[in-house]
């Protein structure tokens, strides 16, 4: 197969991660036992149902957007303005995420709402699809601007975080805003730390690297901070069971430690090393992949959105089967997403109309 672009990469980063996303929402509460007796033992093969919606992505994707946006609206500010907050930035951005998954609208005008946002207005990303509780309570105490603290490190953050990967490409930067960005909403160091991990394993990636490559990256940048020993051996774990001779469905349950019973994938540092796992087990075959990062008891949706965010940036959009890449909900918005993403990092600003024209500057208000 040929090398795949650069643009292609983006565009597979954040479709596979929908797909993988879509692929796993129908049994993200499901025991593996009931989903082998319902697909049997490969697990779903094809895009299903979820929350009433054929091809239904969750969470995980709708934020996975929403942290695009807010990286580019920072991207934008910066290269105009001189100054930029990249957390501040993309923490309005959450609220807007937030604002989509309440009733009715606010009274007055709110900080956040700052500039046309584009997003805002897909009706898609108005859907209630499981929103994590930890990112919900987080950014409420935000926007209310209360003192934020918690211990959480649940995969909220971790989930989210391919778009920093693929917008710079320094892989130190790619870090420290990966956990900059997940520390908005998970005050655990792991909760952060595993994200930081992944944006420096997708920034690999897009570049050309192999998954084992960026797998060793992401695990020797969680290894260079004070709090990264949870990631780092999550990861360890992941090499070394994908290397072993374990079964599938075994190898991913070795990984689920931290809440005995429900299957792996509810932390962040779990949720990473799964789709390590799963990615490093199949580095050529994304069908393989994400059916073995979505078939088992854990959260099988955050696992296979990020399997498929590695997937997909290593082997490009074209890889992804086609009958899934064209099911999959919110494809339009998801490619143009990762074709901005592209152009902020390859096209030189334009002072007065960013990357690609007018339209990008209306897509993207610098604030
Ligand atoms: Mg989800």
């Amino acid at each position: 197969m040929a090398e795949p672009s650069a643009r292609s990469r983006a565009r597979g980063c954040l479709l596979g991660g929908a797909v993988g996303d879509a692929l796993g929402a129908p049994v993200e509460f499901v025991r593996h036992a009931q989903i082998v007796e319902r697909y049997g033992p490969g697990g779903p093969g094809e895009i299903g149902e979820a929350y009433g919606v054929h091809g239904a992505v969750t969470d995980d994707t709708q934020m996975t957007l929403w942290t695009a946006e807010g990286c580019l609206r920072a991207y934008h500010r910066g290269a105009t303005k001189g100054i930029v907050t990249i957390p501040g930035v993309v923490l309005r951005a959450y609220l807007r995420w937030l604002d989509t998954q309440e009733a009715g609208p606010h009274d007055g005008p709110a900080f956040w709402q700052t500039g046309k946002s584009w997003l805002f207005d897909v009706p898609e990303l108005h859907a209630r699809r499981a929103p994590g509780t930890t990112c919900l309570r987080a950014l409420e105490v935000r926007r209310a601007k209360q003192p934020f603290h918690n211990e959480s490190k649940g995969c909220g953050g971790v989930m989210r975080m391919a778009p920093v990967g693929l917008l710079t490409d320094k892989t130190d930067h790619a870090f420290r805003i990966g956990c900059d960005l997940a520390e908005l909403t998970h005050g655990h160091v792991t909760g952060y730390v595993a994200a930081g991990a992944f944006a420096v394993a997708i920034c690999h990636l897009r570049e050309g690297a192999t998954i084992a490559a960026a797998v060793d990256e992401a695990a020797a940048a969680a290894a260079r901070v004070t709090g990264g020993g949870e990631t780092v051996m999550a990861l360890d774990r992941a090499r070394q069971l994908a290397a072993s001779d374990a079964g599938e469905v075994e190898a991913v349950h070795a990984l689920g430690t931290v809440t005995p019973g429900q299957g792996p994938g509810w932390v962040a540092e779990e949720a990473l090393a799964v789709a390590a796992l799963c990615a490093l087990r199949h580095p050529t075959d994304v069908e393989r992949a994400l059916r073995m990062a979505v078939t088992h008891d854990g959260d099988s949706d955050s696992t296979g959105s990020i399997c498929g965010n590695l997937m997909g940036a290593a082997l490009g959009v074209e890889a992804i089967p086609e009958r899934w890449r064209t099911e999959v909900e919110l494809v339009d918005v998801i490619l143009q997403i990762a074709d901005d993403l592209h152009d902020a990092r390859t096209v030189t600003m334009n002072w007065f109309s960013g990357p690609r024209g007018p339209g990008w500057y209306d897509r993207y208000p610098p604030s």
